[in-house]
């Protein structure tokens, strides 16, 4: 069974960055379950995905712009220090939580000063070609709720706890 449209698949997935580390695997904890087509994962990786089956392997190398985005600077943003609701000040290069409208964002912050801190809003990974080594372990037909959803449910899926 190939992968498409309202299939689900598993795969095994490690993550290397431009420089060749390793930044993130699935080996230990067990194969990611998606569901093709909904946008699950990031664009780049959804499209090398299309028309494998279970056993492929493959190595695919996602630009920027498929991935997390091209790492704008207009995303940088100044905010009041006391917005972060006191404790230590931060650090240039840490990842912080910000609450907004539009529910938690992740930041890095770029400069501190005595007011207010500078932060980055494009993902820590924005910017970077990520390249993912791919072990497809199944495919399978979506059920009826999970096109519903727009994910996919079981181990290594969406788990609604
Ligand atoms: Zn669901």
């Amino acid at each position: 069974m190939k992968i498409t449209e309202n299939k689900v698949a598993e795969f095994h997935y490690t993550l290397t960055d431009e420089q060749g580390q390793p930044l993130d695997s699935s080996r230990e904890r067990g194969p990611m379950a998606y569901l093709h087509g909904a946008g699950n994962i990031i664009p780049g990786l959804e499209k090398a995905m299309e028309g494998r089956v279970a056993g492929d392997q493959f190595s695919v190398t996602v630009p920027p712009e498929e991935a997390y985005g091209a790492g704008r600077e207009a995303n940088i943003q100044r905010i009041p220090l006391k917005r972060l609701g006191g404790g230590p000040k931060p650090r240039p290069g840490q990842v912080l939580t910000l609450q907004t409208n539009q529910g938690p964002v992740q930041v890095t912050v770029v400069k501190v000063g005595r007011f207010n801190v500078d932060v980055d809003a494009n993902h820590p990974l924005a910017g970077q070609a990520l390249t993912f080594d791919v072990e497809v372990v199944s495919v399978r037909d979506a059920s009826e709720e999970e096109i519903r959803h727009g994910h996919a449910h079981g181990p290594g899926g969406h788990d609604h706890g």
